[in-house]
């Protein structure tokens, strides 16, 4: 059942998406997805805006146009295709949901990929083999549906966000020198943009050597030190290890802390069942 409070949150996105006010639209749409994670409605919304809101992006004002600080959010996770070669990092939102049940035997000019039924995969252009008209099964080599319903990406370049504030970020490079500011902006920026939303403190700090955990035990330790309480009941610890890009890129490990409470509430269901 859709209560009044996701009702009212569904029309505002779709009115918003027609005004092109698209980072708008995106706002409400995933104050219901913090909430009602697996409602096929608002996913079918989410899908719709990302797929016309990627396209006409341009057409927008600044502010309102999606950039990767929207589009990799990890809760737009299961909206996006995600290419199942192995190694293959390429995601991208099909019209499938803008199509419904009719796309069957639709012609989409450049499809970003798409998916043989027989075989169950999903792949991108460049994986898919060249055919005819589209693109073909790499196993089969049969004509690929040019509008799959999303498999769900599995990996975004963005830590994961949870319905819970986030209170805390600890930043632990590996090295003897502590993160500078930029760095520090950098990586909010890329991994974890709710940063600026949520506008939690951020500690920066620097261990000598990761352990073989890739600096897992570090963090849990460093944010334990800082405040015992993050190791309770009362907060959610998680933590991201990384790098930065090339061979000798440095290692870090993010702590995001989050209250264990949550965030958004729909109030017509204080309480929703999962
Ligand atoms: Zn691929
Ligand atoms: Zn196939």
């Amino acid at each position: 059942m859709v209560t009044r409070w996701t009702r009212q949150l569904l029309d505002e996105a779709t009115a918003l998406t027609t005004e092109k006010r698209y980072r708008s639209a995106l706002g409400r749409l995933l104050m219901v997805l913090d909430v009602y994670p697996g409602l096929p409605e608002v996913q079918r919304l989410a899908g719709e805006l990302i797929y016309i809101g990627a396209r006409t992006t341009s057409e927008a004002a600044p502010e309102e146009q999606l950039g990767p600080r929207q589009l990799f959010d990890t809760r737009l996770n299961a909206v996006f295709c995600a290419c199942e070669a192995p190694g293959c990092g390429v995601s991208w939102v099909s019209a499938h949901h803008l199509l419904g049940d009719h796309g069957g035997g639709v012609s989409i000019s450049n499809p970003m990929g798409g998916r043989c039924d027989v075989c169950a995969v999903t792949v991108c252009r460049r994986h898919a083999r060249p055919a005819a008209l589209g693109l073909g099964c790499p196993r089969c080599g049969r004509h690929l549906d040019p509008v799959p319903a999303p498999n769900g990406r599995r990996h975004s370049a963005q830590t994961e966000r949870l319905n819970k504030p986030l209170v805390h970020v600890i930043v632990l490079v590996e090295g003897k020198r502590p993160p500078s500011p930029d760095f520090m902006t950098g990586l909010c920026d890329s991994v974890m943009p709710d940063v600026f939303e949520d506008s939690p403190r951020i500690t920066g700090n620097c261990s000598r050597r990761f352990r073989g955990d890739e600096g897992r035990t570090e963090a849990v330790f460093h944010a334990g030190a800082l405040e015992p309480a993050y190791l309770t009941d009362d907060y959610d610890l998680r933590i991201h290890p990384g790098r930065q890009a090339g061979r000798r890129g440095q290692r870090w490990v993010i702590a995001k802390v989050f209250e264990n409470r949550p965030k958004h509430v729909d109030p017509d269901n204080p309480a929703p069942q999962h």
